[in-house]
C-alpha cells in the first residue's frame, strides 16, 4: 500500500516561522498516489447520494473536480471574494489575523442537493464552516467534508461535526 503521507512535502516555518505547511503538490504530481488519494476521498461516501461536489479555491478545485468526476457529479467553485463572474452569495469568516470572504453563485445548488465538500486539508475549520453555510444558504444540503490532511489538534473536524456534517480524511500530523 502507498503511504500517501510519503507523498506529502513538509516545509518548515512557511508560511511563517513555527508554521508547518503540509504541500500536497507532491502527492498530486504523483500518479499513484494522486489516484489512491482520490479513491480513498471518494470511498467512505460511494453509498451516499450526492448530487454535487463542492471545493475550496484553490486546492480543493484540483481535488474537488477529481472527486466530482469520480462520482458523475458536477462540481461547484467556492471561491475568494470578486472571482465569480455572476450574483453571488457570500460569507465572511475568521483568520488568526483579520477576516477573509467567500463566494458562490447563487444559483450553483439547487434547493435540496446533497452535497459533498473537499478541501486538501483542515485545521481550526473556519474555511470548511464557511463553506457549509454558504452552501446552506443556497439550499443545499452538505452531506460531508472530505480532506486528505487532518490537524486534529486545532479542532476542525470536531467543529464540523458539531454542525451536523460528517468528516473523512486520509492522514493527520499531530
Ligand atoms: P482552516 O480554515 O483553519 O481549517 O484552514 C484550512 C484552510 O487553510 C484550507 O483551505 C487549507 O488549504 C489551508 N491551509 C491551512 N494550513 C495549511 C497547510 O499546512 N497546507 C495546506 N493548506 C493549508
Amino acid at each position: 500500500m502507498i503511504d500517501l503521507k510519503a507523498a506529502i512535502r513538509t516545509i518548515p516555518d512557511y508560511p511563517k516561522p513555527g508554521v508547518m505547511f503540509r504541500d500536497v503538490t507532491t502527492l498530486i504530481g504523483d500518479p499513484r498516489a494522486f489516484r489512491i488519494a482520490i479513491d480513498q476521498m471518494v470511498q467512505p461516501w460511494a453509498g451516499a447520494k450526492i448530487d454535487q461536489v463542492a471545493g475550496t479555491e484553490a486546492r480543493g478545485f484540483i481535488l474537488g473536480g477529481a472527486v466530482a468526476h469520480q462520482l458523475s457529479v458536477g462540481f461547484v467553485p467556492v471561491r475568494k471574494k470578486g472571482k465569480l463572474p455572476w450574483r453571488t452569495l457570500s460569507e465572511e469568516y475568521e483568520l488568526e489575523y483579520g477576516t477573509d470572504t467567500i463566494e458562490i453563485h447563487s444559483d450553483a445548488v439547487r434547493e435540496g442537493d446533497r452535497v459533498l465538500l473537499v478541501d486538501d486539508l483542515i485545521a481550526t475549520g473556519g474555511t470548511a464552516e464557511a463553506s457549509i453555510k454558504l452552501l446552506q444558504r443556497a439550499g443545499a444540503t452538505v452531506v460531508g467534508a472530505t480532506f486528505i490532511i487532518d490537524l486534529p489538534e486545532l479542532g476542525g473536524a470536531k467543529r464540523i461535526e458539531a454542525l451536523g456534517v460528517p468528516v473523512s480524511s486520509l492522514v493527520s500530523y499531530e
